[in-house]
C-alpha cells in the first residue's frame, strides 16, 4: 500500500492532502492507500489575519481551527515536530524518535521569521509576523499619540505585498484617529525601488508620494538601537523612530537544515515545474519551503499544491506525473482601511496593478471569512 506523507498542515499541505483524499477516495477506503500529514501544532493558523489584527480588527480565534476539523476523516493526522527528513531512507524522524517511512513525501514546512538576524530588533521593534508579535504591535498601536513610524523591511520575507499594505493601512488609521497630522510615515525597502515587483513599485511610488509617505530605498535594516531608537542599514543611512515596525527576514525552517537539505537559508531547491526536489523522483516541494524565484504566498501554495496533488494522483494511477507549475501567484493588496486591489502573475506574465477599490476590499474581507474552505481543498 502506497504511503504519503506530508510534512506541514499549513495552507499547502492540507490542500494537498484533501485534494489527494478527494481524487482517491475509494483507494483510502479500501486500505489501498494512506496519507499521513505531520504538523506541529494542532492548530491551523491563516497567518494573513496577523495584519488585521494588529489593526485590533480580527482576534486570534478568527485566525485559527483545529487541523483535525479541516482533514479529511481518512486521513492519519501526526501533531508533533519532525526532527530529521531521510531522503535517502524515505523516512521522517519525529523528534520523539518515531519513524515514519514514506514512499511519497511532500515538504510543505513554510518559513520562519527571523527578527534576530537584526541585533537590536526584538527589543527596539515590533512585527507583525507572528500571532504573539501582532498582539504586541496591537498594544502599541494603541498607546500611539503621534510621532515617527518607521516601517522596515528586511529580505527574503513571505506575503511580498504585507510591507505596502501596513504602511498605507497605518496611514489610514492615522487619519482616522484624528493623529495623521502629528505622525510621520516613513518607508524603507532593501533595493532600489519600493517593490521588488517593478509594476507595483511603479504603480505604488506615486501612491505613497501623494500620501506624503517618506520613503529610502537602498536600505537594508543591520541594527537597530532601542535607547536612541534608531534604526541603520548596511549602507550607512540611521533613520530616527517613535514607533519601529519591521518585515523581519525570513529564513527556512530547522528541520530543512538538520537534514542536510537546503541552502544556506534553509529553502529547499526546487525544480520550478514539476516542483520535485532537485534530484529527488518522490519528494516534492511547494509553499514557503522551496528556493523558487517567486512570492512566498499563501496563494503561490495554493495553486502550487494544485499541481502537487495531480502528480501524486497521477503517479499512483500508473501515470508520469508531468503536471507543471507556471509560476501563478495571486494576491489582494489592501491600499488602505477601505480599499484594496490585487495582482496575479505568473513566470512568464508580469502583475499590471489595477485600480483600488471598495469592491476589492470587501472581496478581501470576504475572503478572510471564507479562507476555511481553501485549506479543505473546496475553494
Ligand atoms: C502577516 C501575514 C500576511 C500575509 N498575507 C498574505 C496574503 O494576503 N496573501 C497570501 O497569499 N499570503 C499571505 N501571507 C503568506 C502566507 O501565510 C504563507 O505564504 C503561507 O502560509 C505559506 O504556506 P505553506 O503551506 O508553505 O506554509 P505554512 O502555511 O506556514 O505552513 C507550514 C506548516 O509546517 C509546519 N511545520 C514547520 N516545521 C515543522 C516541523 N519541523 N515539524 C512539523 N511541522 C512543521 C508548521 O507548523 C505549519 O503548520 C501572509 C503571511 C503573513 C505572516
Amino acid at each position: 500500500m502506497p504511503n504519503i506523507v506530508i510534512l506541514g498542515g499549513g495552507v499547502g499541505g492540507t490542500i494537498v492532502a484533501n485534494q489527494v483524499a478527494r481524487q482517491m477516495r475509494n483507494e483510502l477506503k479500501n486500505g489501498d492507500l494512506s496519507i499521513t500529514v505531520i504538523t506541529e501544532s494542532a492548530q491551523h493558523v491563516y497567518q494573513p489575519m496577523f495584519l488585521y489584527m494588529a489593526f485590533d480588527q480580527v482576534v486570534p480565534a478568527d485566525a485559527k481551527k483545529p487541523e483535525r476539523e479541516l482533514l479529511d476523516r481518512r486521513i492519519n493526522l501526526v501533531v508533533g515536530a519532525a526532527e530529521r527528513i531521510d531522503a535517502a531512507g524515505n523516512a521522517v524522524w519525529m523528534a520523539d524518535g518515531t519513524r515514519i517511512a514514506y514512499d511519497y513525501l511532500v515538504i510543505a514546512t513554510g518559513s520562519r521569521p527571523d527578527p534576530e538576524q537584526v541585533p537590536g530588533l526584538t527589543d527596539g521593534g515590533y512585527h507583525f509576523y507572528t500571532e504573539e508579535a501582532a498582539l504586541r504591535l496591537r498594544q502599541a498601536l494603541h498607546d500611539f499619540q503621534g510621532g515617527r513610524i518607521v516601517v522596515t523591511v528586511g529580505v527574503p520575507h513571505k506575503c511580498p505585498v504585507a510591507p505596502l499594505e501596513f504602511v498605507l493601512m497605518v496611514d489610514d488609521w492615522a487619519k482616522a484617529r484624528g493623529i495623521r497630522e502629528k505622525t510621520e510615515v516613513v518607508y524603507t525597502y532593501p533595493i532600489g525601488r519600493v517593490h521588488s515587483i517593478a509594476t507595483v513599485a511603479e504603480w505604488v511610488e506615486p501612491i505613497l508620494d501623494g500620501r506624503g509617505i517618506e520613503t529610502h530605498i537602498f536600505f537594508n535594516p543591520e541594527t537597530v538601537d532601542p535607547q536612541a531608537q534608531t534604526i541603520t542599514s548596511l549602507e550607512g543611512e540611521t533613520l530616527r523612530y517613535d514607533l519601529l515596525v519591521a518585515v523581519p527576514p525570513h529564513t527556512g525552517q530547522a528541520v530543512i537544515g538538520r537534514s542536510g537539505l537546503g541552502d544556506s537559508g534553509g529553502w529547499l531547491a526546487t525544480d520550478r515545474a514539476s516542483l520535485r526536489l532537485q534530484g529527488s523522483d518522490n519528494v516534492f516541494v511547494l509553499g514557503d519551503a522551496t528556493n523558487l524565484p517567486i512570492s512566498k504566498a499563501g496563494s503561490t501554495a495554493h495553486f502550487e499544491a494544485d499541481v502537487v496533488a495531480s502528480n501524486l494522483v497521477n503517479l499512483l494511477r500508473g501515470g508520469l506525473g508531468s503536471v507543471r507549475y507556471d509560476g501563478k501567484v495571486f494576491c489582494f493588496i489592501e491600499t488602505g482601511l477601505k480599499k484594496a486591489t490585487f495582482i496575479t502573475f505568473d513566470y512568464a506574465n508580469p502583475p499590471t496593478p489595477v485600480e483600488a477599490t471598495e469592491m476589492i476590499h470587501l472581496y478581501k474581507l470576504a475572503y478572510n471569512r471564507l479562507y476555511w474552505l481553501t485549506p479543505a481543498g473546496l475553494l
